[in-house]
């Protein structure tokens, strides 16, 4: 019994069709035109709607422990929002437990994740910079099915320097992906210091202290070891135009860099931090101020991301007013859900660019940096059945209400969108259909590279 979807605008990996795709036993069988359906197989007519590849989230943390605190999305609830929001893959954190080696922490978070997922996933391995580890770990993590590791420039799991350079050596030898946190550990505390001292505790704060200068300079330390060296890594969540040119000129010399960005970057400014719920918008790094964020934008739309992603990270407002201190407030936002309607209406609605390039953003481009491709993040035969349907004239108004995050919030709320999912399909399987989700115990698989 197979699932054919007729008549829709597909997007391929290097064109757009109008035509017919079909997916049976959780692969494409078939794309083309008047496709001839059997007669169990499920029809549906797209016509008018846009055909995509499941949406890839490179970034998210569910179900996070932060001292006692969860993050209030666990698997079910994260993932569920994202299949709504056309999201079919997450990529989620494992870190280092106590008293467990790398191989045996990662292989704990994979369990704690399976049958819990909706989404299929995959995820990054952090290492710290007190946690030991040699190349023999690399190995056995590429060897479990994951190719990338996590690195901080700060928190408590910061590496220094010089162990970043000798991580990104390693790397290399096994052809690891390299991802970092960027913040200059040293600028941030500085500064935190200095607000501290002059009393100045506030959530207004936020913003200040953790300076776009500290993203800028450590991003240009990486930059720097991977042009002595020919090494290469990948900058998660740039926050700041001004880094995102570092970033461009680095790629225009031949540095192997790549990075990425997340809508709330591209959408808000610092201005938030002003207002009375300032703590809902608290992550890190933090909004920029409209001059660096329209500058991320041009840089967006010149092609100097990778790719998109949300470092979903949701607490509820419960959990984020439990503070008024920019330090004490706890960090991150909700956002896989809403991944895909913002994108797509900064680009594809807004004529700023065209399907094919928004679609490798949000999930070629993830699916090809960690190893994914081509069972995903592409539409071609032999590919997993990932599919979202999007209706290019549906008008919506985001809100509070709308999302499905445990969070019970968003950052967008009230942003008017034209263009929104209206189906997500998990290898072959009608997750979300026309605002209802379907999928009724968590089916997403660990995804190995
Ligand atoms: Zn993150």
């Amino acid at each position: 019994m197979g699932l054919l979807l007729t008549g829709g605008t597909i997007v391929l990996e290097d064109e757009v069709i109008i035509g017919d795709i079909k997916i049976e036993n959780e692969l494409i069988t078939e794309i083309g035109e008047k496709l001839v359906p059997l007669n169990n197989d499920t029809v549906i007519d797209v016509t008018g709607k846009q055909v995509l590849p499941g949406v890839i989230d490179a970034h998210v943390h569910y179900k996070m422990a932060l001292g006692k605190v969860y993050t209030v999305d666990n698997f079910e609830t994260g993932s569920r929002a994202a299949i709504c929001g056309g999201v079919t893959t997450v990529i989620d954190y494992a870190e280092p437990i106590e008293g467990l080696s790398l191989l045996e922490s990662l292989d704990y978070r994979v369990k704690e994740a399976k049958g819990h997922n909706f989404t299929d996933f995959s995820v990054h391995m952090t290492i710290s910079g007190n946690t030991p580890y040699n190349l023999d770990d690399i190995k056995k993590f590429r060897a479990y099915g994951i190719n990338s590791i996590k690195l901080y420039t700060t928190y408590d799991f910061i590496m220094n320097y010089d162990m970043i350079f000798d991580v990104l050596r390693k790397a290399k030898e096994v052809n690891m992906v390299v991802t970092i946190h960027s913040e200059d550990n040293k600028i941030v505390t500085d500064k935190i210091k200095e607000l501290l001292e002059h009393n100045k505790t506030g959530v207004e704060f936020h913003g200040v202290s953790r300076p776009s200068k500290a993203e800028y300079y450590a991003v240009e330390r990486i930059i720097d070891m991977c042009e002595q060296e020919d090494l290469s890594a990948h900058i998660v969540h740039v926050s700041s135009g001004l880094t995102g040119e570092l970033i461009s000129k680095a790629k225009a010399r031949g540095v192997k860099i790549s990075a990425e960005t997340c809508p709330h970057y591209l959408m808000l400014n610092d201005e938030v931090y002003k207002r009375t719920d300032a703590q809902l918008f608290v992550m890190q790094p933090p909004l920029r101020n409209e001059y660096e964020r329209l500058k991320l934008i041009d840089e967006f739309l010149k092609g100097t991301f990778d790719f998109v992603t949300t470092d979903h990270c949701a607490y509820s407002p419960h959990q984020k007013f439990i503070s008024n201190t920019f330090y004490e407030t706890n960090g991150g936002i909700p956002g896989t859900e809403t991944l895909l309607p913002i994108i797509y209406n900064q680009t594809v609605s807004a004529g700023k660019m065209d399907l094919l390039n928004m679609s490798k953003l949000l999930s070629t481009n993830p699916a090809k940096k960690f190893g994914l491709y081509p069972k995903k993040g592409v539409l071609k035969v032999g590919s997993y059945g990932d599919v979202v349907v999007v209706d290019p004239d549906l008008e919506v108004v985001l809100s509070n209400d709308k999302v499905h995050t445990a969070a019970d919030y968003t950052t967008f709320d009230g942003i008017k969108l034209k263009g929104y999912p209206i189906m997500t399909i998990l290898r072959g399987m009608i997750a979300y259909r026309d605002g209802k989700f379907l999928m009724g115990d968590p089916k997403g698989n660990f995804i190995t590279c």
